[in-house]
C-alpha cells in the first residue's frame, strides 16, 4: 500500500468527470487500499477517487469514532434524497476552508463493494453528507463550489497566501 498525493483546490484536475469502473481488477483493488490508507493518513473521514487523480468512479469513507469502518463504493447512484439540512464541510482538498452547505438529509446510495458485490445502503447524518460530497468529487465538483462568487474568491485568496506560509492541519474538524 502507499499513500497517494492529494490534488489540491483549484487544480483543474477536480473537475474532471470520473468514468464508471469496469470489473474490480487487481488494479481497482490497489486503487481502493491506497486511498483508504490515504484518507486514514490524512486524516479524513472520506477520499474520492478524483482528488488522487484516478479518474474513476470509486469511494471511500469511514465516519466511525473508532476508524474501523471503511465503507468502499463502486460506481455509487444516488436513488432517493429527502428533506434539508446544513451542516458544516471540509475537505482534503481545500485545507483549513470549513462552510456551511446544504443538502439533502438522507440519501439511499446504491454500489458495488469492494468485492464488485451490489449493495444499497440508506444514510443520514455525515454519512449521508460524505457519501453526498464524495459522489460530487466524481462529477468534478468541489463544495466551495455550492458557495456564493464572494466567498469562492475569499477562500482562492486564502489558499494561495496559505501557499507561502503553510498551517498545521486542524484536526478537531471534519474533513471528507
Ligand atoms: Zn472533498
Amino acid at each position: 500500500m502507499s499513500l497517494l498525493p492529494i490534488l489540491r483546490y483549484p487544480d483543474a484536475r477536480l473537475h474532471q468527470v470520473a468514468r464508471p469502473v469496469g470489473p474490480i481488477d487487481d488494479g481497482i483493488r490497489q486503487l481502493i487500499n491506497d486511498m483508504a490508507e490515504t484518507m486514514y493518513a490524512a486524516p479524513g473521514v472520506g477520499l474520492a477517487a478524483t482528488q488522487v487523480d484516478a479518474h474513476v468512479r470509486v469511494i471511500v469513507i469511514d465516519v466511525s469514532e473508532a476508524r474501523d469502518e471503511l465503507r468502499v463504493f463502486v460506481n455509487p447512484e444516488l436513488i432517493k434524497a429527502s428533506g434539508e439540512a446544513e451542516r458544516e464541510e471540509g475537505c482534503l482538498s481545500v485545507p483549513d476552508v470549513y462552510e456551511k452547505v446544504r443538502r439533502p438529509e438522507r440519501v439511499t446510495v446504491r454500489a458495488l463493494d469492494a468485492n464488485g458485490e451490489p449493495f444499497e445502503l440508506e444514510a443520514e447524518g455525515l454519512l449521508a453528507v460524505c457519501i453526498q460530497h464524495e459522489m460530487d468529487h466524481l462529477e468534478g465538483k468541489v463544495f466551495v463550489e455550492k458557495l456564493s462568487r464572494l466567498k469562492q474568491s475569499r477562500i482562492r485568496a486564502r489558499l494561495k497566501k496559505r501557499e507561502r506560509s503553510p498551517a498545521p492541519p486542524e484536526s478537531r474538524r471534519t474533513v471528507l
